[in-house]
């Protein structure tokens, strides 16, 4: 069997694959019978070049770099990790929102100047999480787990908005489903966007959204690009509509050096780490290479 395979995934991933498979970074090569793959775009057209293509593995969860209609059609079976790297998103936003109420970025750069915090504007004086609002767009793996971790460490109370999840489950992890963005977003200080990039999330968070925030709060998105708006996100955070934001995602990852949200004190940002531990990327390794294998023997 013949796997295509281009990015880094886990050592131990790939010593597992080659007892089952060989190897190839040649997406040209016709023999293929599966692909594997963590960002890169997986076509129509690849897919109709490789004839024997019956699999395809995404490493990770967000699998919006295939064309799942072709798939579909082309009777390719899509298998990915589900669950394998929540908890280090989770851990991540939770990293992401405490590095903003804390200021710990202009903290940093302040001290590296000489000054002490005795000394430190008013401006970096920051916030507890404790007893404040979280709003989830979003009640999937990563979003109930760092509710869990929100409410249970630092008594944050929880809401969410998801069209797909019951009251009930939201219940169970101690979340109040609210029915729209309109009822929940005035509500809370904090919200987490925490959706896959599809058409009815692309902009999820425009002006409209952000306006209806209130002006303390605080915005948090691991998701993807293209779930926020990013220019009303500029706006929002340049003029007083939205305290601050942090993203680990952008439409064009890496962003240019000028764009123009990295030039705010307010924003912060990384370059979509979200999965980026040793712990995710073993698990993910691990669970798409045994997906792959199982539906390669039938
Ligand atoms: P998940 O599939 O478990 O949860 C996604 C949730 O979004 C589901 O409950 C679904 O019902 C909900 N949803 C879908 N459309 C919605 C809409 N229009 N409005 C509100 N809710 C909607 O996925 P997850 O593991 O929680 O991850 C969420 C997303 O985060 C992934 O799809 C992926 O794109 C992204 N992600 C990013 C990183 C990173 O490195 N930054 C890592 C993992 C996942």
């Amino acid at each position: 069997m013949l796997v295509y395979l281009n990015e880094n995934i886990h050592p131990e991933a790939i010593t597992e694959l080659k007892k089952h498979a060989k190897i190839t970074n040649d997406h040209m090569n016709t023999e293929i019978d599966a692909i594997i793959v963590r960002t890169e775009p997986v076509t129509r057209e690849m897919m109709e070049h490789s004839k024997n293509l019956k699999v395809i593995g995404k490493h990770g969860i967000g699998y919006d770099n295939i064309d799942i209609d072709a798939a579909h059609d082309l009777g390719i079976s899509v298998v990915y990790t589900p669950t394998a790297n929540s908890q280090s998103v989770a851990e991540l936003i939770i990293t992401l929102l405490l590095n903003v109420t804390r200021n710990i970025i202009p903290n940093h750069r302040r001290l590296v100047q000489g000054e002490t915090q005795t000394n430190a504007p008013n401006d970096l004086i920051g916030n507890e999480l404790l007893g404040k609002k979280m709003g989830f767009i979003g009640l999937g793996n990563v979003a109930l787990l760092t509710g869990d971790i929100l409410r249970k460490g630092f008594s944050v109370d929880l809401l969410g908005y998801d069209p797909y999840v019951t009251t009930e489950k939201a219940a169970s992890h101690g979340i109040t489903k609210t029915e729209s963005l309109q009822e929940m977003l005035p509500e809370v200080d904090f919200i987490n966007v925490s959706v896959p990039l599809t058409e009815s999330t692309k902009n999820i968070i425009s002006m409209r959204e952000l306006k209806m925030c209130k002006k303390s709060a605080i915005l948090i998105n691991t998701s993807r690009g293209g779930t926020v708006n990013e220019r009303d996100l500029y706006v929002a955070l340049s003029n007083n509509i939205l305290k601050a934001a942090a993203s680990d995602v952008f439409n064009i990852e890496p962003p240019r050096k000028d764009h123009p949200l990295l030039s705010l004190d307010n924003f912060i940002a990384t370059p979509h780490i979200g999965a980026s531990t040793d712990e995710a990327m073993y698990r993910m390794g691990k669970t798409v290479v045994q997906e792959v294998i199982s539906v390669l023997n039938g």
